[in-house]
């Protein structure tokens, strides 16, 4: 017989095996090709990182409160953003921007090497840092601190990642990249933003822009 805590990791009814295979062909149908990413996804037990109220439509494919009026990423969106850091090969450090539930970060630990993850709001990180302990993901290290400074000490990345909508590209960022690393980034102050791909070539930044997305804003300063 399984123990309660399997039981919980698994989950039951709506946040069952195959409600979770439900989202993986949906995830696939709709464009996300990397195998060891959707692997992730699927092992990846979402419901923990929502209210227990919501844990039912954590399958589903949608963004979901989190209190602090942020919001859990879609899981299309964590897919396809993890997929365009990873797509020139492994990457060694990541910084994250916007720990938000944790449930991006939980994801880029298993595919890097080391996720470093700023967050504003303290108390949300500190409930992301418990669920990465209980899922026993140790390659993480957390920072209350403003996103728009980056985490300069720990730096250059190799993959910087930006959950947040950035009016602008924080020059910190950009300077935090090692050399070929990639800068994943929603830019704009509107209700819709556009996906940026930023890659640190030899002679300067290549710039590419990508989907139309929404996501809550990028905001300033820490804040307790
Ligand atoms: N990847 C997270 C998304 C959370 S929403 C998840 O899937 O749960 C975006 C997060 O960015 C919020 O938690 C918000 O507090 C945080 N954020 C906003 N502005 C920030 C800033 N300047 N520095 C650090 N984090 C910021």
């Amino acid at each position: 017989m399984r123990g309660q805590d399997d039981m919980q990791r698994s989950g039951i009814g709506m946040t069952s095996q195959r409600t979770r295979e439900r989202l993986i062909q949906r995830l696939y149908e709709e464009g996300l090709s990397n195998a060891r990413v959707l692997e992730v996804i699927r092992r990846t037990p979402r419901h923990l990182f929502v209210d227990e109220a919501l844990a039912h439509r954590a399958y589903e494919d949608t963004a979901l409160p989190i209190g602090h009026n942020q919001t859990i990423s879609q899981p299309y969106m964590v897919g396809r953003m993890t997929e365009l850091l990873l797509a020139a090969g492994p990457l060694d450090k990541v910084l994250e921007i916007g720990t938000g539930s944790g449930y991006q970060t939980a994801v880029l630990a298993q595919l890097v090497e080391r996720v470093f993850s700023v967050e504003r709001i303290q108390v949300l990180q500190d409930r992301a840092k418990e669920r990465l302990v209980e899922l026993k993901l140790r390659n993480v290290v957390f920072r209350w601190g403003d996103g728009w400074e980056g985490w300069n000490a720990l730096g250059p990345y190799n993959g910087i990642i930006v959950t947040a909508a950035a009016a602008q590209v924080p020059q910190a960022l950009l300077d935090q990249l090692a050399p070929g690393g990639r800068l994943v980034i929603p830019v704009g102050s509107g209700d819709v933003q556009q996906l940026l791909l930023i890659i640190r070539e030899e002679d300067g930044f290549s710039r590419h822009i990508l989907d139309a997305v929404r996501f809550v804003p990028l905001l300033n300063g820490p804040l307790a």
